[in-house]
């Protein structure tokens, strides 16, 4: 059975991976950058205890490697910029494990060894669809370095090449995206803060908020948000450093220490910002005519407010993992079946994170209150959601094993 993949990211590397280790797939992956080039990659990232222990339980052994090239997410703590605590979460008490904090070149860089000789890279992709015989097969074509290349009568295409996917928008069209009316930049910068910055906190003025936290080697993740109009622009005096001064300092001027540092950090005009707005977009698990699996960004545009776009990268690929591996355990090679049954396992998992993270965006939008809303994240309707997001990653996999044997 031919199967290919488009992007070597998060879910494309774990995929390759994965499928790789079944009998009777013929795989190839192909990469748009080259192997070491992760220029999109600037970035620190929280990745989700839900994904470390759907990873932990589909692939131990490369779970572990992403451990060593982490720090633990072991703690949540909300305060206001004056430092005013407000919520003080310990990953424990709502999830089964720890969350990984990183570099997301690093986890390029883990996941892509993990997948190694088994990406094509620097493949620029020059025509794709389907074969038109009614069949559900499709076709590729793509040069590289070395030329012209083609891959014809593909069983399973899976389009996982990110929230601006070629594959999503040659069968699908366009996905339609959802603003929020949110601004957010990102930095990843030295770590001078001499450990005043450490485990994941966001620190809020009014409706602004900051974000950070230290990844290894010896680096401080910053990100910050505050409202604009939904659809509007991010424009150069939202940008102007004396305007995130500003946003981030209390009337009375009154920072705490961490906030003092954050806000040096970001007003410093040698840091590089980089700039997006809040959004989502509609969900597509896979193509009703074509045989096409979408997984991570390009299945589900969501809202970054509960660090769930590479946890769910991770998570739907371990899904789609344990699917495939049980239904080629039952002789099934249909990739029709594979299809749905990823669909099935999926579609209301994904959901519920979705509107999860956006209902957690709730201190984001313009007006808010930073305290009322914490506090309600306290409270037990959203704790028990909480658990839900950090325990539930393997409710909808396919009985195991010897649990399908008792049945
Ligand atoms: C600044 C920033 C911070 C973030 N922080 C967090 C966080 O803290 N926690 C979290 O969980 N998520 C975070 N995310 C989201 C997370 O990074 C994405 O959700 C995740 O990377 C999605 O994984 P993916 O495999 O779907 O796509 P990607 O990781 O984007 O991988 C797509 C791959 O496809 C390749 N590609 C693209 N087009 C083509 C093509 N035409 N041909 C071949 N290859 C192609 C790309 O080069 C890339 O390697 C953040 C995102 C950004 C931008």
């Amino acid at each position: 059975m031919r199967i290919a993949i488009v992007g070597a990211g998060v879910a494309g590397a774990i995929m390759a991976r994965g499928l790789a280790q079944l009998p009777g797939l013929d795989v190839t992956c192909l990469e748009r950058v080259a192997p070491d080039d992760q220029a999109e990659a600037g970035t620190g990232l929280n990745i989700g205890p839900n994904a470390v222990g759907a990873l932990s339980r589909v692939d131990a052994e490369l779970a572990n490697a992403i451990t060593a090239a982490a720090l633990p997410w072991d703690t949540w703590r909300v305060t206001l910029t004056d430092g005013t605590e407000l919520m003080n979460i310990r990953m424990r008490d709502v999830a089964p494990s720890a969350g990984w904090r990183l570099r997301w070149s690093e986890l390029y860089r883990v996941l892509r060894q993990g997948a190694d000789g088994l990406i094509r890279y620097g493949a620029d992709i020059t025509d794709m669809g389907p074969t038109g015989d009614g069949s559900g097969r499709t076709f590729l074509r793509w040069t590289d370095a070395t030329g012209a290349h083609a891959l014809d009568d593909i069983d399973l295409l899976i389009g996982v090449d990110g929230r601006f996917s070629k594959v999503r928008q040659r069968f699908a069209g366009d996905a339609k995206a959802r603003q929020v009316g949110v601004a957010i930049f990102r930095t990843l910068l030295a770590d001078t803060s001499e450990g005043v910055i450490n485990d994941y906190e966001q620190w809020f003025n009014r409706d602004n908020r900051l974000l950070g936290f230290r990844v290894p080697p010896d680096h401080i993740y910053i990100s910050g948000t505050f409202p604009i109009s939904v659809g509007g622009d991010i424009t150069d005096a939202h940008k102007a450093r004396e305007a995130l001064r500003e946003a981030y300092t209390p009337s009375d001027g009154t920072l705490s220490e961490q906030g003092q540092w954050l806000v040096e950090a970001v007003c410093n005009p040698t840091t590089n910002l980089h700039w997006a707005r809040l959004q989502e977009s509609e969900v597509r698990i896979f193509e009703p005519d074509s045989d096409v699996l979408y997984l991570g960004d390009s299945s589900h545009g969501m809202v970054p407010t509960l660090g769930q776009g590479a946890t769910q990268a991770i998570e739907g690929s371990c899904t789609a993992l344990m699917v495939i591996r049980d239904l080629v355990a039952a002789g099934n090679f249909d990739p029709r079946e594979w299809l749905g049954a990823v669909s099935d396992a999926r579609a209301a998992r994904i959901r519920f994170v979705m509107n999860f993270s956006l209902e957690a965006s709730d201190t984001l939008l313009a007006g808010s209150d930073p305290v009322a809303g914490t506090l309600k994240k306290t409270e037990p309707a959203f704790q028990s959601k909480l658990k839900q997001l950090y325990h539930d990653f393997d409710a909808t996999w396919p009985l195991q094993g010897q649990e399908r044997a008792a049945q």
